[in-house]
């Protein structure tokens, strides 16, 4: 059926699949003969328990979470992880480390400072975040409860391609812009945590992924909501979760399920992809991207003309062919493009096509 939708590449909220959006239409008024909307039935109802289960269900086959890691659907947004996880896992030596690859990591170490002893072991913001600094593991905290990175940086275009050997202590990860898009070992960390309207679900969930071990020792003044142990004490439902987005979560696991049967196959989906768009970088002479070759992310990739005003012709250009959210991060400049798991594989040749246009012309 045609919509008459744009190729949507806005970092977040995102682009999501168009038979997913199709099912949640088709069952929006009368969810699976329960009379109700999914929107509209208590979270306590037998209907929704199926719905939350199902998802968490789908979420642990297709990350192979494994059984002594707990899975919890959040509000608050990613950004409340940045407290919640020093408040939780904290407590013991008040000490954690930082990788700063970018602003979702810079906030993750300030936040963990009010409550900690925050170590800053890399950084790579004097080159604007363009690259993942080299990691000298000899500088790492030995009695830190924690060493927190963000894998996949939304706003500059990089992602770790290798892991900090931490050893014994805990490695925690932001994921929110690369979850689901390639497999990921999951017992290489003590904990994930991702804010869903990435490349998940509508915005209004958060998914924590949490070694079980690492529950239970939230410093004595972590509000109740903010404890960890409050949600995997009672299956995420201490309070009314975000039920509509969990619905869609599970929707979205199904298409991958579906479409792609797990994330190698998505891997080599966003692979091709994202390299549609990088070869034509690598060879343009009007465009280039802005980061290093063995950073790039598989997701958001920044690219600029070096001349603003160019940029901003091309970003206005492209809106009215139809490629929307094409503006880059107000710290870069440029343009971005977000391609997430549901960017369809011609939204990007189509985009290549049209710049390749706009070279011609300009
Ligand atoms: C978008 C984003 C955040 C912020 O998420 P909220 O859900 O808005 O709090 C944090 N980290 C990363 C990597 C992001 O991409």
């Amino acid at each position: 059926m045609n919509y008459n939708r744009v190729y949507n590449f806005s970092a977040g909220p995102s682009v999501l699949p168009e038979s997913v959006l199709e099912k949640a239409a088709a069952e929006m008024m009368n969810y699976n003969q329960s009379g109700q909307s999914v929107m509209e039935m208590s979270h306590r109802s037998k209907v929704y328990q199926g719905i939350i289960d199902n998802t968490e269900k789908l979420l642990r086959e297709i990350m192979n979470i494994p059984d002594n890691y707990e899975v919890l659907f959040l509000q608050g947004g990613a950004s409340t992880q940045f407290a919640m996880v020093p408040l939780n896992l904290g407590s013991k030596n008040k000490k954690a480390d930082f990788v700063i690859t970018g602003q979702w990591a810079k906030k993750a170490y300030k936040e963990a400072s009010r409550y900690l002893d925050a170590n800053v072991v890399a950084s790579s913001e004097d080159q604007t975040f363009s690259y993942i600094p080299q990691l000298d593991e000899s500088s790492f905290s030995k009695d830190a409860d924690f060493f927190h990175i963000c894998l996949n940086n939304t706003i500059y275009g990089t992602k770790f391609s290798e892991l900090p050997n931490t050893a014994d202590v805990p490695l925690v990860a932001d994921i929110s812009s690369c979850i689901l898009s390639e497999p990921i070992d999951v017992s290489k960390f003590g904990l994930l945590y991702a804010g869903a309207q990435k490349n998940m679900a509508p915005a209004g969930v958060t998914v924590v992924i949490v070694r079980k071990d690492l529950i239970g020792n939230a410093f004595d003044f972590t509000p109740t909501m903010l404890n960890y142990k409050t949600h995997s004490d009672n299956g995420s439902m201490f309070n009314t979760p975000p039920c509509y987005c969990i619905y869609m979560c599970g929707l979205v696991l199904e298409w991958i399920k579906e479409n792609f049967g797990g994330l190698e196959e998505m891997k080599k989906y966003n692979e091709e992809k994202a390299n549609i768009l990088y070869d034509y970088l690598d060879n343009s002479k009007m465009f280039k991207g802005t980061v290093r070759k063995d950073s790039r992310s598989l997701m958001n990739i920044p690219f600029v003309t070096g001349d603003s005003d160019l940029d901003a012709k091309f970003v206005a250009e492209a809106t009215k062919n139809g490629f929307v959210n094409l503006k880059g991060h107000r710290s870069v400049g440029g343009m971005r493009a977000s391609v997430y798991n549901a960017m369809p594989i011609e939204g990007v040749k189509k985009l290549v096509e049209f710049m390749k246009e706009f070279e011609k012309n300009n």
